[in-house]
């Protein structure tokens, strides 16, 4: 079993890598994970989907999308291949809920992890 130990000198502070671990979970208030819909990679795989070509952010090259799950669902976000976790401690595969916030404006929300965007929809 490997067991690591922190120690701050000036303080005479010892510290278990798990205690290390949670203390800097308590820090970070949004932690976030690998995504499990694309690996990280932040980008998915647009497949037969005959649409894919006119989404935006397509890759004519790698016949690929960016993720939905950790970016590309947004309206100007980037796949970044990072998402919260969820209630579990698990990255999220997020489950949106949309609701309508005003004129043509919808907001979703996840309900996992609670990671919320909007989409204005007007023109
Ligand atoms: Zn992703
Ligand atoms: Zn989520």
């Amino acid at each position: 079993m490997r067991f690591f130990v922190f120690i701050n000198k000036r303080k005479g502070f010892i510290m278990s890598s798990d205690l290390m671990r949670k203390y800097i979970d308590i820090l970070e208030s949004k932690q976030m994970g690998t995504c499990p819909m694309c690996q990280g990679s932040g980008r998915k795989a647009a497949g037969d989907d005959k649409w894919a070509s006119s989404y935006s952010g397509y890759d004519k090259a790698t016949h690929t999308l960016p993720c939905t799950n950790c970016g590309g669902q947004t309206m100007y976000g980037k796949a970044t291949g990072q998402v919260p976790l969820n209630k579990e401690g698990q990255p999220c595969l997020h489950d949106y809920e949309g609701r309508n916030a005003g004129r043509c404006y919808t907001m979703y929300s996840c309900k996992h992890c609670g990671d919320s965007f909007g989409i204005d929809s007007g023109d």
